[in-house]
């Protein structure tokens, strides 16, 4: 590099850049279907409804969007009975998790986050030049509350729990969650991750609304990409106590949200019944693979997310290359496990089809 570069911030040093799931196109050889199990999408298309809202909104993108997303901020408001105040809405809920750590992290502070844990953490962790404290999963891959809260020091600002967490679908429950929540101080903010909230079917696991309204140092993200299908249009939001939701106004990218993602957003909750439907069927073939996986004899941890997780150790990118060949891209973690989304049912019949052969081959 010349010496008249310009200077950037020696934080960003060393952050590893996000990598996203692989793609489908091109992936299986001999021109068979590739399905992309590798990001945890909704493999549902867009309902007609949503798509002609969106349509619409097509038709003024010459301007730029509510900036206070209005209708969007009123329809959450009211659904989940909070104040407009403790609402804020970003480009996904990694938008405003990026948000939380400019507003409450910077060098010399600490974020704590378990491990592994959703690659995002790390990223803007760092971006944010706090230090990642990374507190790894218990042996049955589930957080360590009592090691996290172990790990709390003065210099602790956040700390992230994600419920379910990406990429091992295990949950904490209620009363862990609350014995961990007491342990926190009060001045350290606590960010319940729940991406894949309408997933869950395990009565244990709390609501974080719920818990956000009896403490101020809790703050809920969620988001429209997993559930409710609009991964591309960047839309999720938090619910969090003042100063908290103010500190996110602050830091809001101008315009952030578009139109078409404001009003999709609003068209989805509306349509609700019908995408609940289908997080019903898609929780439906995610019991089928578990169980058809375990009755093969693999040992998969409990997931209440729309994917699985398997440990495959040294096999795991042999693993995915395998799934590849077969038309299914997974997500794998090099020397760890892949993590592999429910996808539809043809998808999901290759992907235990290869988890079949492979085990044979151990
Ligand atoms: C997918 C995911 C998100 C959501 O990301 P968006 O930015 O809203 O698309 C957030 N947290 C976790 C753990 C996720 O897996």
């Amino acid at each position: 590099m010349s010496e008249t570069s310009p200077k950037l911030r020696a934080e960003l040093e060393g952050i590893p850049t996000y990598k996203p799931g692989k793609p489908a196109a091109g992936a299986a050889a001999g021109g068979r279907v590739a399905y992309k199990l590798s990001s945890n999408e909704n493999p549902y298309p867009p309902l007609p409804g949503v798509m002609e809202t969106v349509a619409a909104a097509a038709g003024s993108f010459n301007r730029y969007p509510d900036m206070a997303c209005t209708g969007l901020m009123s329809e959450l408001a009211d659904r989940f009975a909070v104040p407009l105040t403790h609402l804020s809405t970003g480009t996904g809920s990694v938008g405003v998790a990026q948000q939380l750590l400019q507003a409450t992290s910077g060098p010399g502070d600490e974020v704590i986050y378990a491990w592994r844990s959703f690659e995002a953490y790390p990223i803007i962790t760092q971006i944010s030049g706090a230090t990642p404290v990374q507190v790894p999963l218990t042996p049955g891959d589930v957080h360590d509350l009592d090691a996290m809260a172990d790990a709390v020091t003065e210099r602790t600002r956040l700390i992230f729990v994600c419920n379910p967490n990406n990429p091992t679908g295990t949950v904490v429950r209620r009363a862990e969650l609350e014995r961990f929540l007491d342990r926190v101080p009060r001045d350290v903010l606590v960010v319940l991750d729940e991406a894949y909230r309408e997933f869950i079917r395990d009565p244990q696991v709390p609501d974080g609304v719920e818990i956000y309204r009896q403490r101020p140092n809790v703050c809920v993200l969620r988001t429209f990409s997993k559930a409710y299908g609009l991964a591309g249009l960047r839309v999720g939001f938090a619910i969090a106590h003042e100063p908290v939701a103010a500190a996110l106004r602050k830091t809001a990218v101008p315009f952030g949200v578009s139109q078409l993602a404001q009003d999709a957003a609003v068209a989805s909750l509306r349509a609700e019944d019908e995408l609940l439907g289908r997080v019903g069927s898609l929780v439906c073939e995610r019991t089928r693979v578990v169980e058809a996986l375990r009755g093969q004899g693999w040992t998969v941890p409990e997931t209440q997310a729309n994917f699985v997780w398997l440990r495959l150790g040294e096999r795991t990118v042999d693993f995915a290359a395998a799934c590849e060949q077969a038309g299914v891209v997974v997500r794998p973690f090099p020397g760890e496990g892949v993590r592999v989304t429910i996808g539809e049912t043809e998808a999901n019949d290759i992907f235990l089809k290869t988890t079949e052969g492979f085990r044979k081959e151990l």
